[in-house]
């Protein structure tokens, strides 16, 4: 059979995609590798699924193409019309986790993310083949004919007048995600940009090269002693992660890959105000340790002060310039970060497809008539809180509603 869309892939934005095309009258057809839909939405959030972000700017997104063009897709959807179709459309209800400005399912299971998507989907009619793994892609003779799709196994190739490809990025391979989307778009002489893991684990020495795995405290971690907002920030076997450290991992990953400078990344323990500590190590009582001791995890405590000859001595003793180095390392730590864990542990990529490479009102090839990119594999990704679940949806409804038909 010839359907009028194939979406390569069924993940988030592959099957928002696939929704609005089947809504627009199309027969849609998703090719999936593996043997699940929405592997990701299953996982994501700690299995509680962070949907959405209750507000976005955007300064939650990254990417190396332009802002502006990234402002337009942006606009054709915002965050309150996205939640009404989880409310309305999905029948989803989700619940506001105010203090973290994000929105998650009312059940708290991103199994029942994943089930109202593939629902509305099956409801609508779309086919969904799983084992599928598309290896070629090739444009028919006469330009705007459609796309012949060659099929791992296959005989035949598929047939479509479109061809959506939301095959996701890199991350965590183990899903079905392993950059075969982008081989099909570099081999058809599309120009990407390099790839890199985001938010993905550190690793590196802690505190006075001790084992502090396990400890989780609320901080703020800047790059270049800039402010930044307190986060959550966990000590891993393999050294550092949590939400502070996964927001500007990229930072360490694209200096590691080539594709920028070294990132200096400074820790403000408790995530107050200098000023605070400034005050503190003037007026506390008892020792240098006992004050640290009151205000972080004693592992913690003691790790800072290894190799501080003061570390017993009263607080309001010490010299100038010990204080000053005391407060240094409270509120300025240089993190001794010296690599990252790549795409096994990163939630999302970087780089992909370049905005500047797509008709930002349909999220179309330019050029390629019929073939659509949405979701990961755009050069585009957001910080932690439900931001890479809005590009998602965003996206792929996009890319859906555009198709010729
Ligand atoms: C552990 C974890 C937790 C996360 N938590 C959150 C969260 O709470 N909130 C949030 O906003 N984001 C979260 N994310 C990020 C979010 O999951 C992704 O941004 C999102 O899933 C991307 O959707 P996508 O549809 O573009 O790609 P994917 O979900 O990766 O889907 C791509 C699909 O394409 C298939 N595919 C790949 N190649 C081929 C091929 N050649 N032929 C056929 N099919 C193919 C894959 O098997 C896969 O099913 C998390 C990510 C991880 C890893």
């Amino acid at each position: 059979m010839m359907y009028d869309v194939v979406v390569a892939g069924a993940g988030a934005a592959g099957l928002t995609a696939a929704i609005f095309a089947a809504e627009k009258g199309a027969s849609v057809c998703i090719l999936e590798r593996t043997d699940k839909p929405g592997k990701k939405i299953l996982m994501s959030g700690g299995t509680r699924c962070n949907v959405l972000p209750v507000r976005m700017s955007l300064d939650d997104y990254y990417t190396d193409s332009s802002t502006n063009l990234l402002k337009r897709i942006f606009r054709s959807w915002s965050v309150d019309a996205c939640k009404s179709w989880f409310d309305s459309d999905l029948k989803l209800s989700l619940a506001c986790e105010i203090e973290s400005n994000k929105w998650f399912p009312v059940s708290n299971s991103a199994k029942d993310v994943r089930d109202a998507v593939l629902n509305k989907a099956l409801s609508l009619g779309v086919v969904i083949r799983y084992n599928q793994s598309i290896i070629g892609l090739q444009q028919l003779e006469s330009e705007g004919s459609g796309w012949d799709i060659m099929v791992d196994g296959a005989r035949e190739p598929v047939k479509t007048q479109n061809v959506i490809i939301a095959t996701g990025g890199l991350s965590v391979p183990t899903t079905g995600t392993d950059g075969g989307g982008h081989k099909l778009l570099k081999s058809l002489g599309v120009a990407l940009k390099p790839t890199y893991p985001a938010l993905t684990p550190l690793t590196g020495s802690h505190p006075g090269a001790e084992n502090l795995a396990g400890i989780s405290l609320t901080v703020s971690l800047s790059q270049e002693k800039q402010n930044a907002k307190r986060e959550g920030f966990l000590f891993t076997h393999k050294a550092f992660s949590g939400p502070s450290v996964l927001d500007i991992s990229h930072l360490a990953t694209r200096f590691v890959t080539g594709l920028g400078p070294k990132p200096e990344y400074h820790v403000n323990w408790t995530g107050e105000p200098e000023d605070v500590w400034k005050q503190r190590l003037l007026d506390g009582k008892g020792t240098v340790k006992s004050v640290l001791k009151e205000h972080l995890p004693n592992r913690l405590a003691d790790a800072l002060l290894i190799g501080k000859p003061y570390s017993d001595h009263k607080i309001a003793e010490l010299s100038k310039s010990n204080r000053q180095e005391l407060l240094k390392l409270v509120t300025e730590f240089r993190l001794d970060w010296s690599s990252h864990e790549g795409y096994k542990k990163a939630e999302v990529t970087g780089g992909g497809v370049p905005l500047e490479a797509i008709n930002t009102a349909t999220m179309e090839l330019k050029n390629m008539p019929g073939l659509f990119v949405c979701g990961e594999i755009v050069d585009v990704f957001g910080r932690i809180g439900g931001f890479n679940f809005y590009w998602a949806w965003v996206s792929g409804r996009l890319a859906g509603k555009s198709v010729n038909t």
